[in-house]
């Protein structure tokens, strides 16, 4: 199955045809997001619109996808109805073992079909069929349906969306299987606007393993650490939601539109509280042996007398903090109840949650009413919120259809940019200090995972700019290279470069093994490029002024050191945008 080239399908929706293409570029660009900046620059077109239909979306996974565990996600790229300009957003569930086993380093989909439509992938075929009936229906009968239309089990994975894919909304994401989802920079709309409703990936091939005993004996070795260390127990344990208390702890937890960062009702949504009242099991991706998806429940009487049905619902440290503290929510039920809606909306998480936070503090401040938000916003109201998220994404109105376009946008017809938690996108639940807002303000898919800004400002005090710039351009370097294997980042410890290298020796690919440092400087400037290519400037970010009143366990923000990071950081991505080899 190595190759020294990509095997890339490429589907024109407007003609109903497919390609297989082979690329040159293997031992440069890797995989995953190497890959899906080469195939952007090969078939994207930086001057259209992100809607355009000759725009891609594409999928994208790693060299070492199949072979080793943890190697499990898929890199989606296309141009973000966000800001319309190149992104990148991950996801797990079987989508890249699905890719693996079509035969396939990466599918890409351009045109629009004439009405809504289904594609079905595998090594030897291809189908597109009208799904028409199934558009304005939520993500969980789609899916349903979905499964029955296309049989098969083992590395299939279904990727589809809800009514906010298709009302193009900038926080509308893909979800996959029942719990995974490309979530940020609305890479729904993209599907939404090229009628695009599901993609079913079925990978129906095999291929042989490497000889010999190294690779079996590395095998083990990955995945004892994996499994029998410390390295990776905490996400299988409590999962990421065992940050909430921590976070409250260190004076970093949004709560109510990020108007405090700590809350004695923390004790109402902890990781133990969700275990303790919810937790039914854990889940994992294709491939991956630790598990850290945590399915909750809810239930709802929908008879007298004691009459329940229940649902599950995964739960994570995000959309914990998104629908919980943000939204000033303190029961695990009600957390979750909001969360099923999000999910049926096919809308990303954190962006729904963070924006619905800022609605409720511009009714407090009378900036809108209930005239625009349909229902009367209060901290802590969960059934408000439920009523919310589905206007949203449903796109039930004008100030609906405008939030879902960004919580700036809104603000800009509005009022209220002052108080939007908003750090290039909606923010991720850390307010940690000046080196996460500059993280995630000007990184790269402004997430928080680009670069560890939020773990810097949980272990640093000192406010030496040269020094955390350094250590942001760095440690985005030797991520890039992660994300280019797909491994999913939660295993960074376990894949450190030693690791990596030899496990790349091992199924054959010595000249990627020997140019890790190269591959992966060279990866993240081909990135910025075609990220600046499209419009980004890091000069022109700006950061709200909510997050300037924030105290975190260091203190207040600093404003001034906040100004001189985000500048310097924006000269370095700028040098780095220049001269890619
Ligand atoms: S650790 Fe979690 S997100 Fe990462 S591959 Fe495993 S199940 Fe998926």
């Amino acid at each position: 199955m190595i190759r020294d080239h990509f095997r890339v399908l490429t589907v024109d929706l407007s003609t109903s045809r497919g390609n297989v293409v082979s690329l040159e570029g293997r031992d440069e660009k890797a995989g995953g997001s190497g890959l899906a900046a080469l195939l952007f620059n090969k078939y994207g077109h930086p001057n259209k619109p992100w809607d355009d239909p000759d725009q891609p979306l594409i999928f994208a996974i790693g060299p070492l996808t199949g072979y080793f565990p943890l190697m499990s996600k898929t890199v989606g790229a296309f141009k973000s109805p966000y800001h319309d300009q190149y992104a990148e957003s991950h996801a797990g569930g079987r989508s890249a073992l699905a890719l693996r086993f079509a035969d396939l380093d990466a599918l890409v989909i351009v045109g629009r079909a004439k009405g809504p439509v289904c594609l079905s992938v595998g090594q030897r075929h291809l189908e597109i069929k009208d799904v028409s009936f199934l558009w304005g229906r939520d993500v969980f009968f789609t899916g349903k349906t979905l499964r029955n239309m296309f049989p098969g089990g083992g590395h299939r994975s279904i990727l589809r969306i809800g009514p906010a894919g298709e009302n193009k909304c900038a926080f509308a994401c893909i979800n996959l299987e029942t719990y995974r989802h490309f979530g940020r920079l609305g890479a729904g709309a993209v599907m939404g606007a090229k009628n695009l409703k599901g993609i079913v990936i079925q990978g129906g091939s095999s291929f042989a393993l490497p000889g010999g005993k190294e690779y079996p004996n590395l095998f083990q070795e990955v995945y004892s650490k994996a499994t029998a260390t410390d390295m990776m127990s905490k996400y299988h344990n409590l999962g990421t939601a065992a940050n909430l208390d921590a976070l409250d702890k260190l004076k970093s937890l949004p709560w109510r539109n990020l108007q405090q960062t700590s809350d004695l009702a923390i004790k109402g949504i902890t990781g133990d509280r969700f275990a303790d009242d919810t937790l039914l099991r854990n889940m994992a991706c294709s491939g991956c042996p630790v598990g850290c998806i945590h399915i909750g429940f809810v239930r709802e009487k929908f008879m007298e007398p004691n009459r329940y049905l229940y649902r599950q619902v995964s739960y994570d440290y995000e959309p914990i903090f998104a629908t919980g503290s943000m939204l000033g929510v303190t029961n695990t039920f009600s957390v979750l109840n909001i969360m099923e809606i999000v999910e049926k909306m096919g809308l990303d998480v954190m962006s729904s949650g963070v924006a619905l936070a800022w609605a409720t503090e511009a009714i407090e401040k009378g900036i809108v009413s209930e005239k625009e938000t349909l229902v009367d916003l209060k901290f802590g109201d969960a059934e408000s919120y439920k009523e919310a998220v589905r206007h949203l994404g449903m796109g039930s109105n004008e100030f609906y259809r405008l939030l879902g376009q960004g919580t700036l946008k809104a603000a800009e017809h509005y009022g209220g940019a002052e108080f939007a938690c908003v750090l290039g996108q909606e923010m991720a639940g850390y307010a940690t200090g000046e080196v996460f807002l500059t993280a995630q303000s000007l990184g790269f898919r402004h997430s928080h995972l680009d670069t560890g800004g939020y773990s810097y400002d949980q272990k640093h005090k000192d406010k030496n700019v040269e020094k955390v710039v350094d250590f942001l351009v760095h440690d985005e370097e030797s991520r890039v290279f992660l994300t280019s294997m797909v491994s999913c980042l939660f295993a960074r410890e376990v894949y450190n470069e030693e690791c990596l290298a030899d496990c790349l020796q091992s199924v054959g690919y010595t000249a990627l093994a020997d140019n890790m440092e190269a591959v992966s400087r060279h990866i993240q400037k081909l990135r910025w490029q075609t990220r600046v290519a499209t419009g980004f400037d890091p000069k022109g970010m700006s950061i709200p002024k909510r997050f300037t009143e924030v105290t975190t366990w260091k203190g207040p923000v600093d404003e001034d050191y906040l100004d001189t990071l985000k500048s310097e950081y924006a000269k370095r991505i700028l040098e780095l945008a220049e001269d890619v080899a």
